[in-house]
């Protein structure tokens, strides 16, 4: 292709609106436009990087067996309706009616309608195993649409579903695919890391999620520093051990003493001279509407994704000072379990190793020091609540946990029979039972993980593509109006392109310094620059954008040259 007429706007200035490197990067490199909010058209150089990535997935997954189809992206609202998804996904569908006012929405995910396919093609324990993958847009009204495609309200996804007639079929359909995506991510040429995952609202046991480390990572990630455990924060636990009692403390006599106007952890343990973890964090929260208190060193943090699994249900809401009184009979700032009737109190397991700890005493500007739990007060259950912490034991070893930000590039699920029971998705066994399929669900954010490239690979100039995902594999930049040099450049470009490499060549009456500014910030991998001066030599020069490496090129040797550097091209990079 040539510069001249390649449809690349590229941009000087860093676009204001972009917060994070990928995204601006992405706007300044011409790979992307936005039409609104988290909705983006791909210009030819990012859709060129979207095919390249599609591609590497699409071989992944016929190689581990998995068929493609392309499913509606318009979804009935009565499919959504039997799996109850059409009122737990909310508003992040976007619903609709047509003229004849019948609802539907916009596929956010195709849990649904694969399960209604099956139901009525799928008879047999014959007709199972089977993996069905898409590659197609999706839509969800995010919250909070950002960070350029990286979290887009359109997005590109690669779903497939596993369909076995058992768990143990499931197991291997699931074991499969996770080596299918640790296979897709490496030939992207990205570096990913495997954690352990919450299966949220999909249901389901088993999940992982596939992260490229990145400090703008929404996912916070829980590493040990000796062996392989990680695990995404709304579900890292520490060692189950992690006492904050070193020695055997005698339990003192329950006092109530004055702390007035001491509302906080913070405020109450600087009052009483006492550090944070010596204090029990009492959380009044509404559980789909019912009052309960939670109980958490005081130090710690609620992970709220922990409870919502334990409790079995959809929202927590903070509660106003109104309900302390009403509901609690209690007041905001001074809760605690001490004395509380009536409220279903849950605790982290750390609470039940507290001994002489404070809390508050349901009493305006009051609290209880030598608060002993089991002897002043009862919880309904202790269990792991808490984000773990950087330093926490790993559960697994004798190692310490690192905390680290993480792009969630993919998400794998053994869902189970959830769908295929609530939308009646049967088969029948050897012996003529019915049973239900048992299904699994996979997702890579196509588009998503352009962006994620980005942050992994770039410097100050630009971006740095992996090789496997370059929109280009080598840029051309003929320097100045030297025929020599003009000839010798469409004489390897016409080179390059005959070997099959993807070849840029910059045509254009641009000065050196633009042609180069802008071959850093395109990041095609290989810059081949002709100078009029060493091409007199017979030299021209290649440069690596990677390494910055320059190498100096014999100019009729140039193009065998080249394939051999491509031939012998380290993928990690
Ligand atoms: P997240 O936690 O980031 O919201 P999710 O868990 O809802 O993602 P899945 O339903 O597991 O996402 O979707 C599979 C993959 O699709 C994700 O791993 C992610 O890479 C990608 N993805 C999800 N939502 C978006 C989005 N709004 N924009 C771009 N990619 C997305
Ligand atoms: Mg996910």
């Amino acid at each position: 292709m040539r510069m001249s007429r390649l449809y690349v706007p590229t941009l000087k200035e860093i676009p204001v609106e972009a917060e994070v490197v990928s995204h601006q990067l992405m706007l300044r490199a011409g790979l992307i436009r936005p039409l609104t909010a988290g909705v983006y058209t791909y210009l030819p150089l990012g859709y060129r990087v979207i095919r390249k990535i599609e591609e590497i997935v699409r071989q992944a997954m016929n190689e581990a067996g998995a068929q493609e189809v392309l499913m509606p992206v318009i979804h009935t609202a009565d499919l959504w309706k039997q799996t109850g998804r059409w009122e737990t996904f909310g508003p992040l569908m976007i619903k609709f009616e047509d003229r004849k006012g019948r609802e539907y929405c916009m596929g956010p995910t195709h849990e649904e309608v694969i399960a209604d396919l099956i139901k009525d093609e799928i008879r047999s324990y014959k007709d199972l195993p089977l993996n069905l993958y898409q590659i197609q847009t999706k839509v969800r009204d995010e919250i909070r649409p950002r960070f350029g495609v990286m979290r887009g309200r359109e997005f590109i996804m690669k779903d497939n579903y596993s369909l076995d007639r058992d768990f143990n079929g499931l197991d291997c359909s699931y074991q499969a695919m996770y080596d299918a995506y640790v296979t897709a991510f490496a030939n992207c040429g990205l570096e990913v890391r495997v954690v352990e995952a919450d299966s949220g609202a999909m249901g389901g046991k088993d999940s992982h999620e596939f992260m490229v480390l990145a400090e703008i990572g929404e996912d916070a990630i829980a590493f040990c520093d000796q062996c392989d455990y990680a695990a995404n924060l709304e579900r890292a636990s520490a060692s189950a051990d992690q006492a904050i009692r070193t020695e055997e403390q005698e339990m003192e006599a329950l006092q109530k003493v004055a702390t007035p106007a001491q509302k906080t952890i913070v405020d109450v343990s600087n009052f009483l001279g006492i550090k944070a973890e010596q204090t029990i964090k009492s959380l009044a929260l509404l559980a789909d509407q019912e009052p309960i208190l939670v109980l958490l060193c005081g130090n710690d943090e609620l992970n709220q994704i922990k409870l919502l699994n334990y409790l079995g249900v959809l929202e927590l809401q903070a509660v106003s000072e109104q309900d302390f009184g009403e509901l609690y009979h209690s007041v905001a700032g001074f809760i605690g379990p001490v004395g509380l009737k009536d409220i279903r109190i849950i605790a982290d397991s750390k609470v039940e190793k507290m001994v002489n700890a404070v809390s508050g005493a349901n009493q305006k500007d009051q609290h209880f020091i030598n608060v002993n739990p089991g002897r002043d007060f009862k919880v309904e259950q202790y269990l792991d609540l808490r984000n773990v912490q950087a330093g926490d034991r790993c559960p697994k070893c004798d190692g310490h946990l690192e905390i680290k930000q993480g792009i969630e590039v993919g998400h794998i699920f053994k869902l189970g029979t959830k769908y295929s029971e609530s939308i009646g998705a049967t088969y029948l066994d050897q012996s003529g039972r019915e049973k239900p399929v048992v299904m699994g669900s996979y997702g890579i954010g196509i588009s998503r993980l352009v962006a994620a490239a980005i942050e992994q690979h770039h410097d100050q100039n630009g971006i740095i593509w992996p090789l496997p995902i370059a929109p280009y594999t080598v840029i051309i930049l003929p320097l100045g109006k030297d025929e020599e040099v003009i000839k010798t450049g469409e004489l390897i470009y016409q080179s390059l392109q005959e070997a099959g490499i993807e070849v840029l060549l910059d045509d254009r009456t641009e000065r050196p310094g633009v042609k180069f500014n802008e071959a850093d910030l395109l990041g095609i991998p290989i810059r081949i620059t002709i100078g009029s001066r060493s091409l007199k030599q017979g030299v021209i020069e290649a440069k690596i954008r990677r390494t910055g490496e320059e190498l100096a090129l014999k100019a009729e040797q140039a193009v065998g040259q080249i394939i051999e550097l491509l031939n012998g091209w380290n993928y990690e990079g």
